[in-house]
């Protein structure tokens, strides 16, 4: 896909229009109905491998299948990347969180996982000081923890509140394939990138399937062949925020 097509591809549904205030003050934006004749594509591709290369990784959240009390996604993203849970919020890191979206034009409420959007005009990386936020080839924004100096302009500057600051140090290392916490720093969602980099899909993605819901599809952007491309060009999909031009690469359908 040339970078034309794939800009195309990302600013689908770009013409937006109607406000819905979510949790934490963050406001989605719709995204057009650019709908096509594909309408009914599946998206029972969630476990599809990307291939490695020159890919540019994406995801779409189908929230008409994300029901509110699963936490599937959260609970693996936990296990996966060393994320605990201290029951206690000035500690707690979420490097993926339900939120609570409440239609401004009324309408019951909807439950949508946000997780970092791998802007591909990522302000938090423009701001950061000492290079410390980084995108990968692929499209990945990363942080080099040895870098970081914790001074989190990054975190007032994502406007999804995907990053937190790494306020106690955790004892425990469950998944030695991810460096263990420290503190002082800020973290926030990888996509996974050391699972991909085996040619896995991200433990959140998985743990969804497993769980039956179904409503996670991860994969290449830039191949027009992948189920990504495909659900985005056949189905109305909304970003976060779209209306601020970082060009999110997480989509959402059924919000
Ligand atoms: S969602 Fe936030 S943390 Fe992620 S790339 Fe965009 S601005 Fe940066
Ligand atoms: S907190 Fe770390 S990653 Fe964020 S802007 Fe400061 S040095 Fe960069």
């Amino acid at each position: 896909m040339s970078e034309l097509d794939r800009r195309s591809l990302l600013k689908m549904g770009a013409a937006a229009i109607a406000g819905t205030v979510i949790g934490n003050g963050i406001t989605l934006y719709s995204a057009s109905a650019h709908a096509g004749e594909e309408q009914n594509a599946s998206a029972d591709t969630a476990l599809e491998i990307p291939p490695k290369g020159k890919a540019r990784w994406g995801m779409v959240i189908d929230n008409n299948k994300c029901t509110a009390q699963c936490t599937a996604c959260t609970a693996a993203c936990r296990t996966e990347n060393n994320v605990p849970a201290f029951g206690d919020e000035r500690y707690d890191g979420h490097w993926i969180r339900k939120v609570t979206l409440t239609p401004e034009r009324g309408g019951p409420e909807k439950h949508l996982p946000l997780l970092c959007n791998h802007c591909e005009q990522p302000p938090c990386q423009h701001v950061c000081p000492v290079a410390a936020t980084f995108t990968r080839h692929d499209g990945i924004v990363m942080i080099d923890k040895h870098r970081c100096i914790g001074c989190r302009y990054c975190m007032i500057a994502c406007p999804y509140k995907a990053r937190t600051f790494v306020f106690k140090e955790t004892t425990e290392w469950t998944n030695r394939d991810v460096p263990k916490r420290s503190h002082g720093v800020v973290e926030k969602c990888t996509f996974c990138a050391h699972r991909i980099d085996q040619g896995k899909i991200p433990a959140c993605v998985e743990a969804c399937d497993k769980s039956g819901e179904r409503a996670m599809i991860f994969g290449d952007l830039n191949n027009p062949e992948s189920a990504i491309v495909k659900y985005i060009r056949a189905v109305a999909t909304k970003g976060v925020r779209e209306d601020l031009g970082l060009e999110p690469k997480v989509f959402y359908t059924g919000i």
